[in-house]
């Protein structure tokens, strides 16, 4: 039987727009800085909405990030002594679901912890296949709750309007940097792209 290292674990912050995954990771990294544990984390090259590199919460921590576009990227900056690896908004990056699930387990084996944020549904309400993958072998995954802006009850879906509208069923599932708005909203609130 294989040995793998030991203290290797998945932890996966997942949910809807503007739940504050992003605040979460960094929190939890600023937690690995203090602990002067050796670090490497990446964001979506193509995720331009805010600066690319590095992530900094809204109380001014910052930590230093690698953009890439594939999670094979991460591989080549994983040096034998690296303790931590986190990547946000993992559902931006182009791969096939089982690449990001396959290295993101490889890591964890290497005794490697392992934090990964990102959508857990599309604006179809459709789940992330890499998100639901990385979400079955974790061990730990939190879901974070945006407040519907319409109710205020607690939001779990992330509406696209284009114009004003929901967006079609048909449009694509990653737009960045178009002229679209989200909308966090509740399961009542949130109109399905099928039914209108
Ligand atoms: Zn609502």
């Amino acid at each position: 039987m294989t040995q793998l290292a030991p203290g290797g674990r998945i932890e996966v912050i997942c949910g809807c727009m503007f739940s504050g995954k992003t605040e979460e990771l960094i929190r939890r990294l600023n937690h690995v800085k203090i602990a002067r544990q050796r670090l490497r984390a990446f964001t979506p090259r193509n995720d331009t909405r805010y600066r690319p590199g590095n992530l900094v919460s809204h109380n001014g921590v910052c930590i230093e990030a690698h953009p890439i576009s594939s999670i094979r990227e991460i591989v080549d900056y994983v040096e034998e002594d690296i303790q931590v690896v986190a990547v946000d908004e993992l559902h931006f990056l182009d791969d096939e679901p089982e690449t990001a699930c396959t290295i993101c387990q490889e890591l964890a084996d290497r005794g490697i912890r392992v934090i990964v944020a990102g959508l857990d549904q599309d604006f179809r309400a459709l789940p992330f296949p890499a998100m639901m993958q990385l979400m079955a072998v974790a061990e730990q995954v939190d879901k974070l709750y945006a407040i519907c802006v319409h109710c205020g009850a607690y939001a779990t879906r992330s509406q696209r309007l284009i114009n004003e509208q929901p967006a079609p069923y048909d449009a694509p599932t990653i737009a960045v940097g178009g002229q679209e708005l989200y909308e966090a909203r509740c399961r009542t609130c949130y109109q399905h792209p099928r039914n209108w």
